[in-house]
C-alpha cells in the first residue's frame, strides 16, 4: 500500500534509519531535521499513525521525553540480485496458479540451489 508523505515526513523517515536499531531520542532528530519541537511533535504523531515509528517514553537530559523507534527497515536487494526471475520471458505470466510457476521451474531451483551452497557448502 502507498502511503501519502510530505517531504519532511521522508526526511525524517530516511534519518529514523540510520537509527534502526535503538532509536533516536525526539528532540535530536528535530535538531537534525532544523524544525521546531512542535512541528516535529507533529510528523512523530503522523508517522505513529502511519505504523512507521514507536514512540516511546524516556527520562533523558533531566526530564521526559520521547524516544522514537523505527519499526521498518531498509530492505536490501542482495538476497535476490542475480535471480532468473527478473530477466524471464515468462516473468509476465508465471504465477501460482499459471501454467508457467515457480514451483515447476528448474531456473529458479537452479538458482536457489544455487545460492543455497555458496552459503552453506555442498549440499
Ligand atoms: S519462476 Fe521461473 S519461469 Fe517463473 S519468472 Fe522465475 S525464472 Fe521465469
Amino acid at each position: 500500500m502507498q502511503m501519502k508523505m510530505t517531504k519532511l515526513e521522508e526526511r525524517a523517515i530516511k534519518l529514523l534509519l540510520k537509527y534502526e536499531d535503538k532509536g533516536i531520542l525526539q528532540s535530536e532528530l528535530w535538531h537534525k531535521l532544523g524544525v521546531t519541537s512542535r512541528e516535529g511533535s507533529r510528523i512523530a504523531i503522523k508517522l505513529e499513525k502511519k505504523g512507521i515509528v514507536k514512540r516511546v517514553k524516556e527520562f533523558a537530559n533531566d526530564r521526559w521525553t520521547r524516544r522514537l523507534v523505527p519499526l521498518i527497515r531498509q530492505l536490501s536487494i542482495e538476497p535476490i540480485k542475480g535471480a532468473p526471475c527478473p530477466s524471464c520471458p515468462h516473468e509476465n505470466t508465471c504465477g501460482l496458479d499459471k501454467m508457467v510457476t515457480p514451483c515447476t521451474c528448474v531456473q529458479l531451483e537452479e538458482w536457489i540451489m544455487g545460492q543455497y551452497t555458496n552459503t552453506f557448502g555442498q549440499v
